[in-house]
């Protein structure tokens, strides 16, 4: 059986650093699933939908032929990069939207499991261990405070050259949670199984030693 860890937790809470890292040392797949939930909203917003159940059908028809491709770190969709276009901050509340549209989250399950390859694959999301990957065997469910994901992405855009105030950023942070925790479908939770890893005072690195660990045991 190919082996799969799972990375769920509430936004910014560091899932793709420690995801990717953890997959970079076993010399696993990595699967970001948030990105094809942002990608399906751009695609969305650019052909003029209103991001809303009104829609949700035809949403999802795109979302199960998304024409995307992962390259060397970049994300093509339909032939043009918009790797950075997809991580600005209403592309996650957009993201937000469209996840919450059942047929959405339904049309996206095979592509997502597709990701799980030999040696084998770490998937950072909000459903990674409920829905997709109910067997892992590890599950880890990554939290930390609001302030200190607030202060994270706050780094994140400033470094980019992307201004934001830390305020505006907790609110935003606050209602993308509130949304996918509330949700009907697939909400935002720990799996029954998952591991609670708290990383508010923690390095990565410190992270990335813990999830390690408790995959050699
Ligand atoms: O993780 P990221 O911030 O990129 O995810 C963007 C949005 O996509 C989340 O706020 C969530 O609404 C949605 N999402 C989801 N299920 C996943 C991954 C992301 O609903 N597995």
């Amino acid at each position: 059986h190919i082996p799969v860890i799972t990375v769920d937790g509430p936004t910014a809470s560091g899932k793709g650093t420690l995801a990717s890292e953890v997959a970079r040392r076993l010399g696993y797949h990595y699967l970001d699933s948030g990105a094809l939930y942002r990608i399906t909203g751009l695609a969305a917003t650019r052909a003029g939908l209103a991001l809303d159940v009104a829609h949700e059908h035809t949403i999802a028809r795109m979302a199960e032929g998304l024409p995307i491709l992962f390259l060397d770190g970049r994300v093509i969709l339909d032939g043009q990069d918009v790797t950075d276009a997809i991580r600005t901050e209403e592309a996650g509340m957009n993201a937000s939207r469209v996840s919450a549209l059942p047929a959405v989250r339904t049309a996206l399950v095979a592509l997502q499991q597709g990701f799980r390859k030999l040696p084998g694959l770490v998937a950072d999301g909000r459903d990674m261990g409920t829905v997709i990957f109910p067997d892992a065997p590890l599950k880890v469910y990554l939290t930390a405070s609001a302030a200190q994901r607030a202060e994270r992405r706050h780094k994140q855009l400033i470094s980019k050259g992307i201004s934001a105030t830390l305020p505006a950023l907790r609110a935003d942070l606050e209602a993308r949670d509130a949304r996918d925790s509330n949700r009907s479908v697939a909400p935002l939770k720990p799996a029954e199984d998952a591991l609670l890893l708290d990383n508010s005072q923690q390095t990565v690195e410190e992270s990335v030693a813990q999830v390690l660990q408790w995959w050699e045991q």
